[in-house]
């Protein structure tokens, strides 16, 4: 994997830029979405996604990424206990299977990254619960990126949310800055101390990835060499947001929503209605 060295600090316009290519890669995955059902393949989820950045003239940051060997698609489709790096291929999803769909897309030179998981058909209650607590230990994290807090803070937020619910979070990888560079600094593990790392600066995105196991935090690598998995054989979850720390609140880059531009701190309590997070 390759990495830029050093948090690059971007302009307003340079945000920008980040934001158009975020809105592509959160219309690429609402396709893949639309097209998740029993009998689909998981190559079909990302030709779905493909055509999309393509329609848009964005390029994806994913396809023929440097790894054992380069990357093959432009999404990485992840299916049940799969955590994340899954190659779409002609496997078929099954009712009950839980698939993530993780994509990367290049607009002008700046990458936008985000993810997401969803359920085939019908799945079971303990499988919707992990979905559920993974998107919002992603809330949870989306509500930290304020100036003066830490990256501890974020790896915190993330950990406790998962571990509270039982659940654990992967200790191999991290969410991560991006920029002009899929992989930039700063390095975000998913779990960590609150108040502790570099404190966050307007200017900074980091694309925010919970990856959960709903049973032991252990991976391996499949046959593949690039799909992740459980260890265990027990069900994962990945949601993924990039997000710019502005002024005032953090700024959803990835989202169709634009009310979540220019961070508008107050949907986020829509999501976690009963529950008490500090609003800063
Ligand atoms: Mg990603
Ligand atoms: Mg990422």
């Amino acid at each position: 994997m390759t990495w830029r060295r050093g948090v690059v600090i971007k302009s307003e316009r340079e945000l920008e830029l980040m934001r158009e290519a975020g809105r592509i890669n959160a219309r690429a995955l609402a396709a893949a979405v639309s097209v998740v059902r029993p009998g689909v393949t998981t190559a079909e989820i990302d030709a779905a996604a493909t055509e999309v950045l393509g329609k848009h003239g964005a390029q994806s940051a994913f396809l023929g990424y440097p790894g054992p060997y380069p990357f093959p698609a432009a999404t990485t489709v992840s299916v049940n206990d799969e955590l994340v790096h899954g190659i779409p291929s002609g496997r078929r999803l099954k009712e009950g299977d839980i698939v993530s769909v993780d994509c990367g897309s290049v607009v002008e030179g700046f990458v936008a990254d985000s993810a997401l998981t969803v359920g085939v058909g019908e799945i079971s209650l303990e499988a919707q619960r992990l979905i559920d607590v993974t998107q919002q230990a992603l809330f949870a994290c989306i509500a930290k990126m304020l100036v003066g807090n830490r990256t501890g803070d974020l790896s915190a937020a993330i950990q406790g949310y998962v571990e509270q619910h039982g659940y654990n979070v992967v200790r191999e990888y991290t969410s991560h800055g991006v920029g002009r560079n899929m992989h930039e600094d700063p390095q975000v593990p998913n779990y960590g101390q609150a108040g502790k790392g570099m404190p966050l600066r307007v200017g900074m995105t980091i694309a925010l990835e919970p990856m959960v196991l709903s049973g032991g935090p252990e991976t391996r690598i499949l046959e593949d060499q690039w799909t992740v998995a459980s260890r265990d054989g027990q069900l994962t979850a990945h949601f993924e947001h990039s997000v710019a720390v502005t002024p005032n609140a953090p700024w959803v880059l990835t989202t169709l929503d634009d009310g979540l531009d220019e961070g508008i701190l107050f949907r986020y309590n829509q999501y976690f209605a009963g529950q008490v997070y500090p609003v800063i």
